[in-house]
């Protein structure tokens, strides 16, 4: 039987971030002995919603923004999903984001369903004061769906500890108290968990050193990685290569990128970012297009930013012989065939970049249990829990013969239907 949501997007010419996740969900489910209402039903997002909302800009006028949030699964525990400010956001991307955490959080053993949220704004064009009114504004709207309990959301692409706090505030101020576990990726100082904001970074690194030690690659200095998107992510899975002795040849933001064949200097790089906000200028650097970028010669590509960025166009031109995804959904289905062909290793992005969700995880349990944990004991758990991860993915490779993305979804989608069948259908 053809669903009405399979039969709206089989019937869409538009290519998305939603028409990817519902594809590798189709690969993925197609592997698994599930009864077809089953494999349905887990196509579908529980709950969305949209929000348009006024805000007072600086200068006085008043300006309508559009954001949502989609549930996907609340099987395994409450939704759980970061909030990206982006001109791009729309409702599909938000369900395909909402998609990809519930598989993420299943493969990694972690007790959430999946979620995500966004604002249509590119936070660039708002005064400080503006982004706090936007995001208060936002967070209200969504009061009736958040609850440390049923929904917790975390930083995304364009958005901050900052906003955390004032998520995190105007929940309070509507309950009457303070509530910090309901939401992540918070500052230290209001109940935020050491290591959050090196974590999905630190954690893509973890899963490529995996990748090398099982190669025999082990000598990192040999090693070169070019790296799309320098923001929270890509910047921090930077930093920690580098202090593990690995060479980065390129680095790029929204605006471009700099080169530099023998390695950039990356504790220099930081710091010069922070100084101009911009990569361009950096002494011994050559400047290069986020195009160029992706197909430089180097070991590892560390795609960082966004969705869809490895095509059927560039796949083949790609020289990297391991893709590490730190952005959620960079590649799509028919580039993954085309890596795959030619013997690329892809660790697919709800493996690579679930290091964030982990330490939000833990900063969720320590703020309901009032109880913190130093650094070394996050970072302890954060590579305990991104190696089980890795295994459970080979385990399934191996079992399934096939590449590691569909192996992860395979792994993360047996985990969501056997929770559901055993709950079974309500009434
Ligand atoms: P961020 O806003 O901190 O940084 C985004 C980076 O991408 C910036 O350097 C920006 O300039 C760059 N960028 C934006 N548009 C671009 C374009 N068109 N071409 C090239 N670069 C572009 O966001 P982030 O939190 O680092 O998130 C990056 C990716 O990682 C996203 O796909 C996000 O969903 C994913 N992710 C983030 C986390 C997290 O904890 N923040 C966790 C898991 C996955």
């Amino acid at each position: 039987m053809t669903s009405a949501l399979t039969a709206e997007l089989e019937s869409s010419t538009i290519n998305n971030a939603y028409t990817t996740a519902i594809a590798q969900y189709n690969r993925a489910a197609s592997f698994l002995d599930l009864p077809s209402d089953i494999i349905d039903y887990m196509r579908y997002p529980r709950r969305e919603f949209t929000v348009n909302f006024p805000v007072r800009r600086d200068d006085g006028t008043i300006e309508m923004f559009t954001g949502y949030r989609v549930h996907h699964s609340t099987i395994l525990g409450p939704s759980k999903g970061g909030i990206r400010y982006s001109t791009h956001v729309d409702v599909n991307e938000v369900r395909a984001l909402a998609m990809w955490m519930t598989w993420k959080c299943a493969l990694m053993r972690l007790p959430f369903g999946g979620a995500k949220g966004g604002v249509v704004v590119d936070p660039r064009h708002l005064s400080y004061n503006e982004l706090e009114r936007v995001t208060r504004r936002y967070a209200s709207e969504l009061v009736p769906m958040l609850n440390p309990q049923s929904d917790i959301p975390a930083p995304d692409m364009g958005t901050t500890p900052q906003m955390m706090a004032w998520i995190m505030d105007t929940y309070s101020m509507t309950v009457g108290y303070s509530v910090p576990a309901v939401v992540t990726g918070k500052p230290l100082s209001i109940g935020g968990s050491e290591g959050r904001v090196v974590a999905t970074g630190r954690g893509v690194i973890l899963a490529m050193m995996e990748a090398l030690k099982r190669q025999g690659r082990t000598d990192a200095e040999s090693i070169s990685l070019a790296i799309q998107g320098f923001g929270n992510v890509g910047s921090n899975a930077a930093h920690y290569a580098h202090s593990q002795g690995f060479q980065i040849i390129a680095v790029s933001d929204v605006d471009g990128g700099i080169y530099n064949p023998n390695g950039l200097d990356i504790p220099a790089l930081l710091t010069y970012y922070d100084k101009n906000g911009r990569l361009g200028g950096f002494p011994e650097a050559e400047i290069i297009s986020n195009t160029e970028l992706l197909v430089l010669p180097c070991d590892v590509l560390i795609p960082a930013a966004l969705e869809s960025q490895i095509t059927a166009s560039n796949a083949d031109d790609i020289q990297a012989d391991l893709i590490v995804e730190a952005a959620n959904g960079p590649t799509t289905p028919e580039a993954d065939d085309i890596l795959n062909d030619r013997g690329v290793l892809l660790i697919p992005d709800i493996l690579a970049n679930a290091g964030g969700v982990a330490v939000s995880y833990f900063e969720w349990v320590q703020d309901l249990q009032s109880f913190f944990w130093d650094e070394e004991e996050i970072f302890r758990q954060l590579e305990r829990i991104m190696v089980r991860g890795y295994d459970a993915t080979i385990r399934t490779a191996e079992k399934y013969n096939v590449p590691l993305r569909t192996a992860a979804q395979i792994a993360a989608i047996q985990r969501v239907a056997d929770a559901l069948m055993t709950r079974g259908i309500y009434p």
